[in-house]
């Protein structure tokens, strides 16, 4: 699997002209964000980073992962009509995390109220890394799903035709043919318009609620010009504007600057740090209206790291999904070790594991969007420090993956050209739409695959440390 480009990876001169050809098809293709430097302006903007060549992906591993897309759709849909399960898992979890004792306040609100919403979106990606094994054979172990503001189907659908030039380039004309065409953006658009549809209003519009810094908004237009296209309009706001221009009527439909919103597409609002008085303010407000949320608040909950460690749990995957025998296998079989560290006498058990073999594992606070986690002697230091207190409940463990590293460049604006050990995650793009009771649409969308140099253990593409890829099946 580390072998895919052997030939050219180290031929300087074949490498750097490639590397130009990619820069400008990348520029010329859309694969775009704004500036650090100028991050609310469109007019300079450079290329996204991405890998010179498309990493190699083993192809029963990247099936397995299509074929596994439906069953998380359908078990992230579940868990969101769940209460109970909700409530449990995330009991413990609340008394110490302000930021997911927020969100459960609201969905708890929301339920005493009474859904005004009927029609639910969800949009999720669901990541997996390639674990080798001692005898070298690799298996799909999923890092997370997330549930909220999923980003990158947008530059990733135009990413492989960069791939595709760049090996033609590189004399390899017949791998390029190979490389699979990929359209999240189109996907994920015809979730949106479906829910929009069900709706029923044909003035009203789809709200991105969007960043108050907004780098990475060509991605987020690939989605909002395919619902353009369909006649489908689209509003860009933020939790501020919200709370200025937005309301319900009588019915709980909800209006934003005058104008009526069928669906909120959140690519925002997963961080506490967005959240002040108003802001939580307006979340409520959206929460509580007949729009379509994608995600709404339980869906949120539903993509939180304690759900995902207590789905490994056993028996736990038969409550909420009985009578699926076969989707939980294949649900099962994608989990890596996950390890609860609630106070009692398994969670200190689990603790002085970690703390006596810090390198297997991964510490994970609740927070998403990269960065967070902890590794090795900090893991170590950080468990020692709370592991008698009840701060220890928010946090999970985790089996750390160890992919095998090959060969890349990782194209960065304003960096020089060098070759990086690299590894990949490969998520896999999945949206489903419920009307009342019944399923109306669930699917896999498309995929998207991230690469880093394993120097880094953590951190996404917004994060500055993974770039976008290609996968080369093997
Ligand atoms: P976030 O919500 O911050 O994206 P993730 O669980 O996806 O949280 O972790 C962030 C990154 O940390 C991943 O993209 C991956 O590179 C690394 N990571 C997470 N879990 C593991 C693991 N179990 N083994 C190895 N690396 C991991
Ligand atoms: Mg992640």
């Amino acid at each position: 699997m580390a072998a895919a480009w052997q030939d050219v990876v180290r031929d300087a001169a074949a490498v750097r002209e490639a590397a130009a050809v990619a820069v400008d098809a990348a520029l010329l293709a859309g694969v775009l964000m704004r500036t650090g430097e100028q991050p609310h302006a469109s007019d300079v903007v450079n290329f996204a980073p991405f890998t010179l060549l498309p990493s190699a992906v083993p192809r029963a591993l990247f099936e397995q992962a299509y074929a596994v897309q439906q069953d998380f759709n359908l078990l992230v849909d579940a868990i969101s009509q769940n209460k109970e399960f909700l409530e449990q898992t995330l009991a413990s979890t609340i008394k110490v995390d302000d930021f997911t004792a927020r969100l459960f306040r609201i969905y708890t609100q929301v339920l005493e109220e009474g859904l005004a919403q009927s029609v639910f979106l969800g949009i999720n990606r669901s990541d997996y890394m390639f674990d080798c094994g001692l005898d070298g054979t690799a298996a799909l172990r999923q890092i997370e799903i997330n549930t909220i503001a999923a980003s990158f189907g947008g530059l990733t659908s135009r990413t492989t035709d960069v791939h595709r030039l760049v090996l033609k380039v590189l004399g390899k004309s017949e791998e390029a043919s190979r490389l699979l065409p990929n359209n999240p953006a189109k996907g994920l658009a015809s979730g949106i318009a479906k829910a929009w549809e069900l709706y029923g209003s044909q003035r009203a519009v789809v709200m991105f609620l969007v960043e108050d810094v907004q780098r990475n908004i060509f991605d987020q237009r690939c989605i909002e010009n395919e619902l353009w296209n369909r006649n489908i309009g689209v509003l860009r706001k933020r939790f501020r504007d919200v709370f200025e221009q937005g309301c319900l009527d009588g019915s709980r439909r909800l209006y934003v600057d005058g104008q009526e919103v069928a669906v909120v597409y959140y690519r925002e609002g997963y961080v506490p740090q967005v959240y002040d008085q108003q802001n939580w303010e307006a979340r409520l407000l959206l929460e509580r209206s007949r729009a379509v949320k994608c995600p709404d608040i339980a869906t949120q909950l539903a993509g939180t790291k304690k759900v995902q460690q207590e789905l490994s749990r056993p028996g736990r995957l038969e409550e909420l999904l009985p009578g699926c025998p076969e989707a939980i296998a294949r649900l099962r079989a994608t989990f890596a070790g996950l390890y609860s560290l609630d106070e009692g006498e398994e969670g200190d058990r689990i603790a002085a594991m970690a703390i006596a073999d810090p390198d297997r594992f991964v510490l994970k606070p609740q927070r998403e969007g990269g960065g967070n986690n902890l590794y090795g002697e900090e893991l170590r230091e950080v468990l020692e420090k709370i592991k008698d207190s009840p701060e220890r409940t928010s946090y999970i463990l985790m089996d750390k993956i160890k992919p095998q590293p090959a060969l890349n460049y990782l194209l960065r604006a304003h960096s020089p050209l060098q070759m990086s050990e690299c590894i990949s995650e490969l998520g896999i793009f999945g949206v489903y739409v419920r009307q009342g009771q019944q399923l109306v649409l669930n699917q896999a969308a498309g995929h998207l695959l991230r690469t880093k140099a394993t120097e880094h253990a953590d951190g996404g593409v917004a994060a500055g440390v993974a770039v976008l890829d290609t996968p080369y099946l093997l």
